[in-house]
Formats: C-alpha cells, structure tokens, sequence
C-alpha cells in the first residue's frame, strides 16, 4: 500500500472527538471541568496523533491511550487558572507569588464578608448611609496617631490621588535622590506626569539638604514628597533631610508636607534584627502632613494603599473624583479591619503570617526542615542529594532590601539529577514548588514553606 493510502487508513482507526470527549469525562478527576475544555483538549491530542501519523508513524494510539492524554493535559493545568503554589524562595514578600498571606482572623472575615450582606457603607444605628472607610477609621487613628485616613487600592494609588488631589498644575518639590522606580512602570516622574503636577527635582543622586528644599519653594509650590527608599539603598557620603525638618520647613512656609512610605510598618523591627526602618506612628509623630503606605508589604495585610494624616487633606483626596475610580471593596475593607485588629490587639508577630515568617528563629526553620527529611527515605534523600544548609533570604516586595535574613534550606542536586531539571520537574508538579538556583544546587527555603505544605511538598519530592 503507498504510504500516503495507509496514513489515511491509520487515520480512519482514530475515534471521533465525540467518543474521545464521551471517554474523558467520565474520569473521576475530570467531574467539575467544564465539557468545552474538554472538547477542546480532545481536538489537541487528535490533531497531534494525526500529526505523527501523517510524519509517518506505523500504528495509532489506542482510544484509552488519547483519552488518557486529555485527562492528563487538563489535570495538569487544572480547573482553575490562580491556583496555591509552594513558595520555596525564602522571599516572605513575593509580589509575584502575591505579596502578604493573611491571618486566620482576615481569612474568617474575608468568609463572612463574601458570605452574607454587611453593614459595608450603612450606619445602621443612625439609619443613614454610612462610610466604607469608617470600619478602619478609628484602628488607623490609635494605631498611627494620625486623626484621619483613607484607603485605596494600593500604594501606587494612594500617590496618584494625593499628587492629583493637592498639587495638580502646581510643582511638587522631591530630592534627586528619591525619584526611585517601584517596578510595574511605577516611577515617581511619570506618575507626577500623569497627576497632572510638575516635578521640581531638588539635590543631587547621594546628597540633599534642607536649603535645597527650602530654595525651591515658590508660588508654584503645591507640596514637598519625600518618597522612602524602601527598595534600594545610598551609602556612602549621604545626606538626606529628616521628616521632621521637612515638616517644619513646610509649616513655616505654609506647604504640605506628603511622605511616601511603601511598606509602611507599624511595629519596630529591631528587636528581631532588623535594621531602623521608621514606622508609621514616627512618620505621623514627626509632623508629615501625609503617609502612604502598602497594605500588603511589611503590614501584613491585603492589597491596599492607605493614606494618614491630617483631616482637612484627607477629606480633599476622599472627595476627589478619582477616589471613586481606586475605591476598595468590601474583602479589602474585611481583611484589613482584621489585620489592624491583631496590631491593635497585640497578637500580630504570633498570627499575621508576614511577621512571624519574617522574625522565625532558624532553629524553627531547621525543625520544619528536618520534618520534611524525615518523610523522605534515605534512598530519595541519597538520589536527590538532598542536605539542609544555612543560607539567607530576602524580605522582598521592595522592603528591606539590604536585609539577609539567615535561614535553613534543603539542598538539591546530584550527578544524576541536575538541579535545573529538578526545578523544572518541581514547577511542573502540582501544587507547582518554586526554589532557588545558586552555586549548582536547587534550594528550597524553609522560611516560606508553611507547615501544612510540608506533606504535599515530601510526596511531590519522593515522586520525582
Ligand atoms: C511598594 C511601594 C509603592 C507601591 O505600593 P503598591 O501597594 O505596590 O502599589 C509606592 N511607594 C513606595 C516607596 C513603595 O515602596
């Protein structure tokens, strides 16, 4: 028979994509996935076999054999698109991986917010309508000591707003120093240019003082921003001028005063090793008219940008049209009420997981290490290479970026498993397990590995 003839004779042994969908869906695994999908996958692998018939392979895959391939593909990338991955990096504040985990707390109100109506924008007592800012008004004002607040969808909103709400057409005076970039096409210039403000550079990259500032206050002067160098660092021959004699410098001349704090924090961190950040009480203590700061960075809590500071200039960014368009929702306002709660309560290192990840001891790293050892037998352990060793890690979400925490990681790779394989094998599996490359090795960092994915990530190993 001429090859082309008994291709197509191969081809006729192929069952419909009907019979191959029909075969699919009835694998357990595939009841909640949508019969589209399925369909859709059943044409892929159907086309595939064809492909390889017609390159001239001798015999087609049984019907199981294809039925097999779809149920495998549409397992593998899930029924869900957003889905739970280990976080083996050490990086506490992953944007990538979604910045902060929540408290048990945030996640029952989350629950109960999504579950049933809630009082969201409604003075019941009063009979009125009431404000979704006001279920974390009065937390803010004890937590931080700044007599009003506003919260907006991040950070980067929160500087928007105020830009476009105080200095639209007028100039907004910054030192060359932090005119940083957050990543995400955040720059400080652009997202003056796009507030409608002008920026007035004051300073040099490494040096700016207080008469720099003070000459370049004029007519058109709508605020002074001092922007916290949350993700980098100038050492050297430095000099920057303090939040203090900024916001003296802006009440003799009659201008506000705005600091951009990124991950603001509420509690000092020096007590675990930290290096001085200033927290948001000593920012607002010091005079600053304005704070913003992330929700999800060192606070611990959702994706929210939250705005401190003085009534009058709060109750202009509240008013600006624009707050409508970065407005917060109800899981936003759930999850964040919780979070401060646990500050306010004085449980926050013991139950906002970025706190306690941030300041566990390595000695309770290594004990959650050694646990997942323990469940490898010494024929996996030897074939993976596997040996913990003290590294460091990093805080991320562009906090503390000089801050190498030390850690305990279990090390990867051996001459017959090379560690890039062994992260692809490890991406690939599911929940997806994602570590590190250094020096030959594949690390998987214990510090972000929480303790209930400590069994999912020993079977995930003993299969590879
Ligand atoms: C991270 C950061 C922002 C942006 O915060 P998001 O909440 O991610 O929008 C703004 N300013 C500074 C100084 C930051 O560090």
């Amino acid at each position: 028979m001429p090859r082309a003839d008994k291709a197509q004779a191969l081809l006729r042994g192929l069952p419909g994509v009907d019979a191959l969908v029909g075969r699919a869906a009835a694998h357990p695994d595939l009841r909640s996935m949508p019969r589209q999908r399925v369909t859709e996958s059943a044409r892929e692998v159907l086309a595939a076999e064809r492909r390889r018939v017609l390159e001239g392979a001798s015999s087609v895959a049984e019907a199981s054999t294809l039925a097999e391939r779809v149920v495998d593909r549409l397992t593998r990338s899930g029924v869900f698109s957003l889905d739970r991955v280990i976080n083996a990096t050490g990086v506490v504040l992953h944007t990538n991986l979604g910045r902060a985990l929540l408290s048990p707390l945030a996640q029952e109100r989350l629950r109960a917010a999504a579950a049933g109506y809630t009082n969201l924008e409604m003075d019941i007592g009063q009979k009125e309508r009431g404000s979704r800012y006001a279920h974390v008004e009065g937390l803010l004002q004890r937590l931080t000591g700044a007599p009003a607040s506003l919260v907006v969808n991040n950070c980067a909103s929160a500087v928007l707003l105020a830009l476009e709400s105080l200095a639209r057409g007028k100039e907004v005076i910054v030192s060359r120093g932090e005119l940083i970039e957050i990543g995400g096409e955040f720059r400080i210039p652009d997202i003056m240019r796009r507030s409608g403000a002008v920026l007035r550079e004051v300073g040099t990259t490494n040096r700016t003082h207080l008469k720099d500032y003070a000459q370049a206050i004029g007519p058109e002067t709508g605020l002074i921003l001092k922007v916290h160098t949350s993700n980098y660092r100038v050492v050297g021959f430095t000099a920057a001028v303090s939040s203090r004699e900024l916001s003296q410098l802006g009440r003799e001349r009659g201008i506000p005063v705005m600091e951009d704090l990124g991950s603001g924090c509420l509690v000092d961190l020096r007590r675990y090793g930290f290096p001085y950040e200033p927290t948001v009480p000593e920012v607002v203590a010091s005079g600053v008219d304005i704070v913003s700061f992330s929700g999800d960075k060192l606070l611990g809590g959702p994706q929210a940008g939250i705005v401190v500071g003085g009534a009058e200039l709060v109750e202009r960014l509240a008013r600006n049209p624009l707050n409508r368009a970065l407005r917060i929702d109800k899981f936003t306002v759930a999850a964040l009420e919780a979070t401060l709660y646990a500050y306010e309560a004085g449980e926050a290192l013991e139950t906002i997981p970025t706190l306690r990840m941030l300041t566990e001891p390595p000695a309770a790293i290594r004990r959650r290490a050694r646990g997942l050892l323990r469940r490898l037998s010494a024929e996996v352990q030897s074939r993976l290479g596997a040996v913990l060793v003290d590294v460091t890690s990093q805080v991320g979400g562009g906090a503390l970026p000089t801050v190498e925490l030390p850690t305990v990681a279990l090390a990867l790779g051996s001459a017959e498993r090379r560690p890039e394989d062994l992260d692809d094998r490890l991406r690939a599996a599911r929940p997806p397990v994602l570590g590190r490359l250094l020096d030959d090795r594949l690390l998987l960092d214990f510090r972000t590995v929480l303790p209930a994915d400590v069994p999912a990530l020993a079977a995930i190993l003993a299969s590879l």
